[in-house]
């Protein structure tokens, strides 16, 4: 799925399609469930196998919760991705989702970006918000795609996070969703929630991914941050979590709530 100037843009076909699967519309919490003290008070004597083992377990059950969990971005190839995600900051998936089929139609390719009129791009993009810096990454990534990659999206950390408007979460989002590589995607909802359940500690992104690399097997680092995403979407909202509603009730501290 490599993008490439010269090639016809494939069938359209979606990444993802976000669906909550019915497990994970549940009812309301109607009363304040107990904090699992014991969970609490052991948390603190906690070996890291023992930690392995219970992020294992919550996997497992949100896998069995949100078994259509996946990036909720439309793109057809890594370039599309790349630029859905510089796209999505400070902006919802379904925004992005609205505005990147017309300006993909007018420029499909990142040669056909790179020397795209920056006013067009900004008035393409305009709903997602700060458009003028999104549109300015935009163009510059793409010339820097054109320039250093002859045209082809790379595929490792180091030369992704080196261009325009990418660092490390968007990096891992298009090595993870667009090369299979994988990835521990950082973002609002991995943040509170991996804080919640006491697998990682901290607010500084960076941090937080080796953390989470560390308790999490690799086969599921990709998987997990969509996972994280649908439950904080779906039961463990910001400043209102369903606790009582939880299928991780049992194996959360609950640190912070
Ligand atoms: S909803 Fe409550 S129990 Fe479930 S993960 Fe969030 S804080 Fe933990």
């Amino acid at each position: 799925m490599r993008s490439s100037p010269n090639n016809p843009r494939p069938k359209s076909k979606k990444i993802s399609v976000e669906r909550p699967s019915k497990a994970a519309q549940s009812k309301p919490l109607a009363t304040k469930p107990n904090r699992p003290q014991s969970l609490k008070r052991s948390r603190s004597k906690e070996t890291s196998g023992q930690l392995k083992l219970r992020a294992a377990t919550i996997v497992a059950i949100l896998k069995e919760t949100y078994p259509e969990a996946k990036c909720s971005l439309d793109a057809r190839n890594p370039f599309e991705l790349l630029i859905a995600t510089i796209l999505s900051a400070q902006c919802t998936d379904k925004r992005v989702n609205m505005v990147t089929p017309a300006l993909f139609k007018d420029f499909p390719t990142p040669r056909e970006m790179a020397s795209a009129d920056p006013s067009k791009i900004e008035e393409l993009i305009r709903s997602t918000g700060f458009y003028k810096n999104k549109a300015k990454n935009i163009l510059r990534c793409s010339q820097e795609i054109i320039k250093k990659h002859n045209g082809t999206v790379p595929a490792s950390m180091e030369e992704l996070s080196s261009l325009a408007g990418v660092g490390r979460k968007t990096a891992n989002v298009v090595l993870g969703n667009a090369f299979g590589i994988p990835g521990m995607v950082v973002d609002t909802h991995v943040t509170r929630i991996s804080n919640l359940l006491g697998l990682a500690k901290g607010d500084d992104a960076v941090k937080l991914e080796h953390q989470l690399r560390e308790v999490i097997v690799e086969k599921d680092w990709i998987i997990f941050s969509h996972l994280l995403i649908d439950h904080g979407r779906h039961i463990c909202i910001a400043r209102r979590p369903q606790c009582g509603s939880c299928a991780l009730l049992k194996l959360c501290p609950r640190l912070g709530l």
